[in-house]
């Protein structure tokens, strides 16, 4: 006799970094983590606005999950669950929650952009309830569905570790996620709640293998405030521009820069839509205080404006914070250098990418057109004051060990990712086929213990 019915449904993200979601089915009671976007393919059909797009043309287009594998599985959908904001794990509610008569549950931060999202949306309805759950928090989702968030960290605010307490066991899933012991922003991971999860039993753990493939561990958030903190106080820059770039959503990044202008006795100014919109948001939901002299300035025009300020009182005043660390098209770092702005660079300014080349062939391309630009106008470039927001290998390997689940299934990664985290766990004493299971988009699998 079979006593369990407990299905892991892969339906995006297993193929790729990006487009992240899973189906998590116990007893016909359906629980989906994430809803997210596959950037470099929204980058690809570059001309296309997709806040107008049908679902199924972005199915096709590869840049939003195959959710049409959810017609297959007997059940239904009580909880769409979100690990955090970034937008691979997000950026497709807006096309696909519709679908699915259930509640939106993330931390404040999360669910806050998730509203921005469901705004600029200009093709679908999306009136799912939205519900703020907090880390440290359970809530029950079904008579038999316990919901718990867990604190961890990552390169954005209110992440956390969603772990499905059910009658089999626990199943977590670990998308996405660092050990940071000196965070710059918000509280050390619940190293408590990860190791009582090992005790209690975990069934199934989903992991992300974005870095497995990094030797060590990643090195925490207030490394990268100090490699930071080099590049700014330590060069002759005084009577130069100084700008830094790096992700929106990074407000520990951020927060850091804008600390470092103080001593420099400049004026910290974030410029683009993007950061406003993320900062903004983390400020006024007490996520984050930046120093009060802080401004910030998003639409086109005002951003013109502030530039001939700029330009007028001395450029040697600001620090600018600004978005296009890729070398993106109509990112205020590439308009900045193309003259679209009124800003004019000059020798000895200084421009510093606080944040990695994303591997995509385009990127590359992007970024190297946009730092040749720079250096013809002989603007200093600094590289290297960044660190990564994903576990490497021995904080995969402390995770594994802590929660010492009965299955893993690797997720978020290519095939060399997952095989490279699946390789870790037989180091563990796990066994693909057994224990670990690679499964590609559309595939399941199905736990039964026979009794
Ligand atoms: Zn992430």
């Amino acid at each position: 006799m079979v006593d369990l019915q407990l299905e892991v449904v892969a339906i995006g993200g297993y193929e790729e970094v990006g487009r992240n979601m899973t189906a998590v089915n116990v007893d016909g009671e359906i629980i989906i983590f994430d809803m997210g976007l596959k950037l470099d393919r929204v980058l690809i059909h570059e001309d296309t606005d997709i806040s107008k797009m049908h679902s199924l043309n972005l199915i096709e287009m590869g840049v939003i999950p195959d959710d049409t594998v959810m017609k297959n599985i007997e059940g239904e959908v009580k909880a769409i669950v979100v690990s955090h904001g970034h937008l691979d794990h997000i950026g497709a509610i807006t096309k696909l929650a519709h679908r699915y008569n259930a509640p939106i549950i993330g931390t404040p931060y999360t669910i806050e952009l998730i509203k921005r999202e469901i705004l600029s949306e200009k093709k679908f309805d999306v009136r799912n309830p939205l519900v703020t759950l907090n880390a440290k928090e359970s809530i029950d989702l079904t008579p038999n569905l316990t919901l718990e968030f867990i604190n961890i960290t990552h390169s954005i605010p209110d992440s956390v570790l969603p772990v499905l307490h059910t009658p089999y066991g626990a199943i977590v899933y670990g998308n996405d996620f660092k050990f940071d012991n000196f965070p710059v922003v918000g509280e050390r991971p619940d190293y408590r709640a990860i190791k009582k999860l090992g005790k209690q039993g975990v069934l199934c753990m989903i992991s992300e293998s974005t870095r497995v493939d990094f030797e060590g561990k990643t090195p925490s958030e207030k490394v990268a405030s100090d490699l930071l903190k080099n590049d700014l106080l330590g060069a002759d820059n005084q009577s130069n521009a100084v700008i830094v770039t790096t992700f929106s959503s990074h407000i520990a990044r951020i927060k850091s820069a804008t600390e470092i202008a103080e001593k420099m006795g400049r004026i910290p100014l974030l410029i683009g839509r993007s950061m406003v919109k993320y900062c903004g948001i983390a400020e006024d939901i007490g996520i984050v205080k930046f120093p009060e002299n802080t401004r910030m300035t998003g639409d086109p025009s005002a951003v013109d404006r502030i530039f001939r300020q700029i330009m007028k009182e001395g450029k040697e005043n600001y620090l600018l914070i600004v978005t296009g660390h890729q070398g993106e098209d109509g990112a205020v770092l590439s308009r900045m250098v193309t003259d679209k702005t009124p800003f004019k660079f000059e020798k000895y300014d200084q421009v510093v990418f606080s944040a990695d080349v994303i591997p995509n062939p385009m990127n590359a391309a992007q970024r190297y057109m946009l730092e040749a630009r720079l250096k013809r106008l002989g603007v200093r470039i600094f590289k290297g004051a960044h660190v990564s927001g994903h576990a490497s290998k021995e904080d995969h390997r402390d995770m594994i060990r802590w929660v010492n689940p009965e299955h893993i299934i690797p997720s978020h990664g290519d095939f060399n990712l997952t095989t490279a985290y699946a390789k870790l766990t037989e180091e563990e004493g796990y066994r693909l086929g057994e224990d670990v299971h690679l499964l590609r988009n559309g595939q399941s699998l199905k736990f039964e213990r026979i009794i």
